[in-house]
């Protein structure tokens, strides 16, 4: 479970302080979808950002499994990370190594490289067929698939996604949505999703967030939108 507890964040900018998220009270359940909308500048990464300890935030608590992750040492924080997947719009993969390779990085950084489990997840993303490939030679929906693959190959408790789709045409899109349902089915991975897409939220959130300049509006129950099989 993930709480936030009368969470804010500002940033300097230019000597003047900048409200990125101001008095977040909110509760993700395990297992859930949880979405998180609102328009560019709204704080949707900067909140994302801080259940992977990447961002402090100015006041506040934020629990993950009743640990107050805001007050961790450098060592319970790389701990923390390795419980929590990331997956990125632009996908961030490192371009001169292969699909491959940039799927078994995290279990080279970790040491605890892998041959099996690198083959497994590849199946699971069903990009066995360019294992030897490099990101320059694959569609948008595959360099995102290997996203989600390095993601998943450490057994994240939590998966995190910054606009998982937004760089990708519809049928990549439809299949990265669908993709990232079936790890929630499999594996029952907790996911918060952050989007300004209301497509992507209505086809996969269970629960949903709105953010406005900083602040949380409400959390919505949208009804799912048709989804294919
Ligand atoms: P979103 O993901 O919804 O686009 P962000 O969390 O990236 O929103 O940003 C929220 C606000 O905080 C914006 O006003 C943004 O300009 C500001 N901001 C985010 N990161 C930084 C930073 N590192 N330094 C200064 N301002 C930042
Ligand atoms: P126990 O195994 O006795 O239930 P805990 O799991 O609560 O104990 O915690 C044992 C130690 O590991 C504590 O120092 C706690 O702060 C730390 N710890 C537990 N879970 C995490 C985590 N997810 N990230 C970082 N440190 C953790």
């Amino acid at each position: 479970m993930i709480i936030f507890n009368q969470v804010s964040k500002s940033y300097d900018h230019n000597g003047a302080r900048i409200s990125a998220l101001k008095d977040i009270n909110l509760q993700i359940e395990n297992h859930e979808i949880f979405g998180v909308i609102g328009e560019s500048g709204s704080g949707k990464s900067t909140l994302l950002r801080m259940i992977n300890t990447l961002e402090q935030p100015d006041q506040g608590q934020i629990l993950v499994d009743n640990h107050d992750i805001t007050t961790f040492n450098e060592a319970e924080e790389r701990r923390s990370r390795k419980k929590i997947g990331m997956i990125f719009q632009q996908f961030n993969l490192l371009y001169n190594q292969t699909v491959k390779e940039n799927i078994g990085l995290p279990l080279r950084l970790n040491k605890v490289y892998d041959e099996t489990k690198i083959q497994k997840v590849l199946e699971f993303v069903h990009l066995e067929e360019k294992a030897d490939h490099y990101p320059k030679q694959l569609s948008g929906g595959e360099k995102q698939r290997v996203g989600i693959a390095r993601a998943l190959i450490t057994d994240p408790e939590i998966l995190l996604c910054d606009e998982p789709t937004s760089a990708l045409d519809g049928q990549n899109a439809s299949d990265v949505t669908q993709l990232l349902r079936k790890i929630n089915q499999t594996f029952g991975t907790t996911m918060v999703i952050v989007s300004h897409e209301l497509t992507l939220i209505k086809q996969l959130c269970d629960r949903t967030a709105i953010l406005d300049k900083g602040q949380m509006q409400e959390i919505i129950v949208l009804e799912k939108s048709e989804q294919q099989p």
